[in-house]
This record gives structure tokens, sequence and C-alpha cells, in this order.
């Protein structure tokens, strides 16, 4: 049996008209069809398909778009103008002017994160006002990477890193806010690492760790320990300044703890000096006090933890220099140097 179709039309006008209004034409029109192929109608003209595929069209274009992830180049435009969007509106993947975007690749990389959909990688601790875990010469910590990586392979990797750094919006106020990122600097190769709070108004400017006033009491320290600069590698808890140079909030340093840990893992290094508390309790994940932390080794991964106070604090408090004199005379002596 055949049907022309205006036989087809009629008969779906017709149960249209007897209350199958709420069905969409499309479903209509499918499910007329089945019922004719069931009732033996083996051959529809070629007007009818294209006529179910025309209706089909407009539903399929209704479908809400899945969202693109942003590139680089998008992320980048949208910090440079955070109050044009809050969220990054890319290209078509796959079209003329954008490259398909390999969606593990960016998945896996936190700078395509927007700001509203961000979320972090790692979950602030509930610390404890317990001291943490002290190292032990003993202790053979399982998790402490043996990097076997050469100066040029951790010098890429930084790189790498520094580059995602540079992008990352993760914490919204601070992206908006930046001059730039400040990753660190330093020895790829160095066995004492240095870790700060987060950079100031000073370090946003020069895009430096420890650059102003107590940048310069941190190279008299670091001189005063028989050091240069170039022999030690140094960081931060935040790659961003805060605003108004408060405190980092538990989240931000969540946040950036990913990058923190990429750095120690390249640059692998056998000491690491907490300079303050928000560096020492942020690494250590305990709210026991700096005076409390001070004095003795405590372990990360299988590296020598020793905290003390921050220079900046030093800038206020000089009477707190013969204790941070006698830090780094406990953590030379450890060295094997007589300070
Ligand atoms: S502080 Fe760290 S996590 Fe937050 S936006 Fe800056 S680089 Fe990203």
């Amino acid at each position: 049996m055949k049907l022309s179709p205006v036989e087809l039309s009629s008969t779906v006008a017709t149960e249209s008209e007897n209350g199958v209004r709420r069905m969409t034409t499309q479903r209509m029109l499918r499910q007329r069809l089945e019922d004719l192929r069931r009732a033996g109608v083996t051959h529809v003209p070629a007007g009818v398909s294209e006529l179910v595929a025309a209706i089909a069209l407009p539903a399929e274009s209704h479908r809400p778009a899945k969202p693109a992830t942003a590139t680089r180049a998008q992320v980048a435009s949208m910090l440079q103008h955070p109050a044009s969007s809050s969220r990054p509106q890319p290209a078509a993947v796959g079209s003329a002017d954008s490259p398909p975007v390999r969606r593990s690749t960016i998945e896996a990389t936190p700078v395509a994160r927007t700001p509203a959909a961000h979320a972090p990688v790692r979950q602030f601790a509930q610390p404890s006002a317990a001291l943490p875990k002290k190292y032990s010469a003993d202790m053979s910590d399982p998790q402490r990477p043996c990097s076997t990586l050469s100066r040029s392979e951790r010098e890429t990797q930084l790189t790498s890193l520094a580059d995602r750094v540079a992008a990352c919006i993760r914490c919204q106020e601070l992206a908006e806010t930046r001059t730039q990122t400040v990753f660190g600097v330093g020895n790829p190769e160095a066995d004492i690492m240095f870790l700060g709070e987060a950079p100031g108004a000073d370090e946003d400017r020069q895009g430096e760790p420890f650059v102003g006033r107590a940048g310069k009491l941190l190279n008299d320290i670091i001189t005063a320990c028989r050091l240069t600069r170039e022999e030690v590698y140094i960081c931060n808890i935040l790659r961003c300044r805060p605003p108004g140079n408060r405190t980092p909030n538990p989240q931000e340093a969540a946040n950036c703890r990913e990058f923190l840990d990429g750095q120690i893992e390249i640059v692998n290094p056998k000491y690491i000096i907490c300079w303050g508390s928000c560096a020492a309790q942020n690494l250590l994940d305990t709210k026991a006090a700096i005076g409390k932390l001070r004095g003795e080794f405590f372990d990360y991964k299988g590296i020598k933890v020793l905290c003390t106070y921050h220079p900046s604090y030093l800038l206020r408090q000089p009477a707190a220099k013969k204790d941070v004199w006698e830090d780094m005379k406990f953590f030379r002596a450890d060295m094997g140097v007589k300070l």
C-alpha cells in the first residue's frame, strides 16, 4: 500500500484535531510512519522522509550547545578584559580559525577552567594545632621522588608549569587584580628551597619573589648563611598577589598547591625553609604557631622542613632576628656548614 504526501498530511491533521496536540509534530510524524509500516505500508514518497528530516532539524538546533572548552588565548583575553565577560566564548571547535581542541588535554590543564566553573583541584584540609610529623634520619619515605631529571629537563618542566600558572584563573579575585603571576626563581637543581607566603606589591610588579624590602633582608640572610641566591630555589604558597597583601585564604592556598607540589617535585630539594606561618602551616597542614614550629626539622615527603619567621616580620620585630639566626645556624650545621 502506498500513501501520497497529501494523504499522510491529512491523516496527521485529522489526528491532531482528535486530541494529540501535545505531541510534537516530529514525534507525531514518526509515530504515524511506524503505524503505517505496521499496517503494511512499505513505501512512502521520498518527499515524506525529507519532510520528517526538515521538521527534525529545528528541534536539533534548539538543543543547548555543549560548552566548548576555552583555549589559552581566550583565557588570556578574558583576563585582560575581566569585566567584559564572565565566561570565555570559545570559537567553534574545529572551525577554520580554531584547530580542534583535544578535550583530554584541556581537561587536564587547569588554565582552561573558567572563573564561574572553576573547581579547586585540592580541597583545603582542616588542619589541627598538633605538630606535624618530625623528620627522622632513619625515615625512608617512599613518596619522595628520586629525581633523575637533568638540569635542562627540570628547566623545561618548570617553564611548562610556569606557562600554566601564567594563564591560571582558579582564584578569580587574584587573577583579576594581579599584574602578573610570580612563579619562582633560582637553581632548578637546588638542595634548598625557600618558601614564602605570596607576592607583595614589588613582587607583583617585577614578577619575582622576595624583591622588596623583605627580599633585601632575605638576601642578607642568604649571604650570612654563606649561600648565594642562585644556589637556592625561591617560591611562594601563592603565585598571585592577594589584594592589599592580605593573607592567602585556605581555598587560594589549596588552588595553588598543585603548582607548589609541581615545583617541589621537579626541583626535588633536600631542605625546604618555610618563611613565616603561612608557608609553614600550609605546607605542613597544621595550625601550630610558627613559634612552636621553629628549631627542628619536620617531614614533607622525605624532605627536611625548617620553619622560621618571615623577613617581613623581622622588619617589624628586629628582636626576632636572633631567633632566625639560631634557625639558620641549625639548618646550615645539618648541611655541614658552621656559621
Ligand atoms: S594564586 Fe595560584 S591558583 Fe590562584 S590564580 Fe594564582 S596561580 Fe592560580
